[in-house]
């Protein structure tokens, strides 16, 4: 795995749906052997296994709301529980909200680390309804897709994986984006100062080309060559 610092770095992908974070977190994932902790994949994967947290949260995330704060605490709290020391994480699509962010910061203590940024991407948020309604991953392996951006090569076939079926999220819909983004610019965005207030907030242009955002991303956080 390669390692490209000394100390496991601890960064949070801030932005709205359909900004890119989950995209780019596989990426620093890949790349640099970082974990990625993304509250909406776990609450999904409750959802999908029907655990009580699954069926707690399953109507809550398909309005397009958001679900209470201990839950999702509660959820990256164990991840980090089981998570090398060594290794760095990256938060995607968590917190968001100012209590989120302050149990980030106990939660954070108590594994003696340290968040070192906060990474903004800054998007325009009509361009990203048009992103998220045509938004499709392949069932198996997970590759990501667009209606209009990015069809598979041969048509009903994954480039990646040759696996024939696909999926989309349920609450990928015109009216569920807007609640979702209408949340994020309600709560999400207003904890931004208390990261500007530490100084470690660095923003990002998020429409531009996905690998030019990637490349963004490495030289704020100082990685790659
Ligand atoms: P995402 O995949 O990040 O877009 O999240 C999908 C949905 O999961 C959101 O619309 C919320 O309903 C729920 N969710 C994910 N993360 C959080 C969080 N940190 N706080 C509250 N709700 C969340």
């Amino acid at each position: 795995m390669p390692q490209f610092w000394v100390e496991p770095m601890n960064i949070i992908l801030l932005g709205p749906p359909g900004a890119g974070k989950g995209t780019q977190a596989t990426r620093l994932v890949e790349r640099y052997g970082m974990r990625q902790l993304s509250t909406g994949d776990m609450l999904r994967a409750a959802v999908k296994a029907e655990t009580p947290t699954g069926l707690k949260v399953k109507a809550i995330m398909e309005a397009g709301e958001l679900v209470s704060d201990e839950i999702v605490s509660a959820l990256i709290s164990d991840e980090l529980e089981a998570l090398s020391p060594q290794t760095g994480v990256i938060f995607d699509g968590y917190p968001r909200t100012a209590e989120q962010a302050h149990s980030l910061d106990d939660i954070l203590a108590k594994h003696r680390r340290k968040l070192d940024r906060v990474v903004e991407l800054a998007v325009d948020e009509d361009a990203l309804v048009e992103r998220i309604t045509g938004r499709f991953t392949c069932a198996k392996c997970g590759e990501g897709y667009h209606d209009v951006h990015k069809l598979p090569r041969s048509a009903g076939v994954c480039d990646k994986c040759g696996n024939g079926e696909f999926k989309r999220r349920p609450d990928d819909t015109e009216e569920t984006v807007r609640t979702r983004m209408a949340e994020y610019r309600a709560k999400t965005a207003p904890i931004l100062p208390i990261y500007e207030g530490r100084g470690i907030v660095e923003r990002v242009d998020g429409m531009a080309d996905i690998d030019e955002v990637s490349a963004s991303i490495e030289t704020v956080l100082g990685l790659g060559s």
